[in-house]
């Protein structure tokens, strides 16, 4: 389901809309321009409005008569299997009326929101009412192989007919249907294609359609973030990542916050598989690029150890991002213009060993270097290190950028000569780039300076 629109009149329906906000955290609320302040979207026509996010499949919540809702959507009633939930909330409070959208879970929202406003909701949905299920409109995970006759299937249970049931399914054992195992209809929940008749309703399990994508937020300011990025988080239902990364989107975002200081990357990518295969629009966040040191891999490292048989379906989709070393090389010129390497000096996932020969054979293949984690609390020495294998191939005077907390509060750029690199220059949110033995330095008219490699290797 789309979330939903709460629509008001005037300012007096605003603290309403805010308490239904509560129980409904994806809903934006609209309202009249001129009348209401405070909201999050302004319109000017109240009709045209509706109409709009009826046709879209938006559910509609509307502060208002429930005739005004009605006499505005008339002319586009067709489709009942298809027509969004419309809501008709009383300005003060006391009424909660599914209009329209059935089948789609207008019941469950109403009842939602009449929960939040501490009232019962004015559901008018016979069978809905009567047995706790809308046999036309099974939950994800089921479809109804015949819904044409769901409706004359309802109607006898209504008027005193039983059922037999054949397979389980939760929702359906749990409801309030007159179960008898000599039952006059039956309800049948199977893989098999078995044809459904007036009596005999047949539902087919089948496996929920999640979204998971995993997003970068870029190193830091809002405007590194792709539009890409920025639409996948505002559809999302659920969010999982470090708090002070889902903290940074919380504007953007409204989905609820899964927020995890767990250090153990891949719980969190199964957490995040997990939460989509319940039929979720999961969005896992990282910054900079997410495919870089990041999540991306951390979740497919799990898809492919793990293959569940719930994740078989899920759509996947990697949005990219701008990572460190980008960003770190444009705000000082372009020192990534030629080959370049990335290398992480954290031995927590892989041993030093490995590190120490790649750094040693990246320098002697005269690849600018960009060193990502290059320094925490507990890693202080390894910075040291890479610079003593680093001078065994480069000049002492190789330009080394030092780039700090890129797009975010405290910014910092430094270039200094790599005989001059310690590990107090740098921490977990720097980000280093050396220079190949072709890197050059301009100095600026400001004293400060630019950092290229050329295109061209010959001389
Ligand atoms: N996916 C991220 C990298 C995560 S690893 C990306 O693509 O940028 C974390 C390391 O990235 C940090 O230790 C630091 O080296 C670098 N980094 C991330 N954000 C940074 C920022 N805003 N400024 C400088 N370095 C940053």
């Amino acid at each position: 389901m789309k979330p939903p629109v709460i629509i008001i009149l005037s300012e007096s329906s605003v603290a309403i809309a805010q308490q239904i906000q509560v129980a409904l955290p994806n809903a934006m609320v609209y309202g009249l321009a001129g009348r209401v302040q405070s909201v999050d979207v302004s319109y000017t026509k109240f009709g045209d409005t509706v109409r709009d996010l009826f046709s879209n499949g938006t559910p509609i919540v509307g502060i208002c008569a429930a005739g005004i809702l009605i006499r505005s959507l008339a002319p586009l009633l067709t489709d009942k299997r298809a027509e969004p939930p419309v809501i008709a909330v009383a300005e003060d409070g006391s009424a909660v009326v599914p209009l329209l959208g059935g089948l789609t879970g207008a019941n469950e929202l109403a009842s939602t929101i009449a929960h939040a406003l501490e009232i019962k909701a004015a559901i008018t949905a016979t069978g809905q009412l009567r047995f706790n299920v809308v046999l036309e409109a099974p939950p994800p995970g089921y479809r109804l192989t015949n819904p044409d006759h769901a409706k004359a299937f309802t109607s006898d249970l209504i008027a005193g007919a039983t059922v037999k049931l054949i397979g389980d399914a939760p929702w359906l054992s749990q409801s309030n249907l007159p179960f008898r195992a000599d039952g006059t209809h039956t309800i049948e929940v199977t893989d098999r294609p078995i044809a459904g008749s007036a009596t005999h309703l047949v539902y087919q399990p089948m496996p929920v359609q999640g979204k998971l994508a995993i997003v970068g937020t870029g190193p830091g300011a809002a405007e590194w973030m792709s539009p890409e990025t920025r639409a996948l988080l505002q559809a999302a239902t659920d969010l999982v990542g470090y708090k002070t990364y889902l903290d940074l989107v919380g504007t953007f975002a409204q989905g609820k916050r899964h927020e995890s200081d767990n250090r153990v990357e891949l719980d969190r990518a199964r957490h995040a598989l997990d939460l989509a295969a319940e039929g979720r629009s999961v969005v896992v966040v990282s910054s900079g690029d997410p495919g870089i040191y990041a999540m991306a891999s951390a979740v497919f490292e799990v898809l492919d150890r793990e293959a569940k048989p719930a994740w078989e379906a899920l759509e996947i989709h990697v949005a990219p991002g701008i990572s460190a070393m980008q960003a770190a090389a444009a705000a000082i010129g372009a020192p990534l213009g030629h080959d370049f390497c990335a290398i992480s000096l954290s031995d927590i996932l892989k041993p030093w060993s490995v590190i120490e020969q790649r750094i040693a054979l990246a320098a002697q293949a005269d690849f600018v270097l960009a060193f990502y984690n290059p320094v925490s609390k507990q890693r202080t020495w390894q910075l040291d290190r890479a610079k003593e294998i680093l001078l065994h191939w480069r000049s002492p005077a190789t330009p080394v950028v030092l780039a700090r907390n890129l797009g975010r509060s405290g910014q910092s750029i430094n270039v200094k000569p790599l005989a001059d690199l310690t590990s107090t220059d740098a921490d977990m949110r720097t980000v280093i780039l050396i220079g190949s033995s072709k890197t050059r330095l301009i100095e600026r008219s400001d004293g400060g300076v630019w950092v290229y490699t050329p295109r061209h290797y010959g001389g």
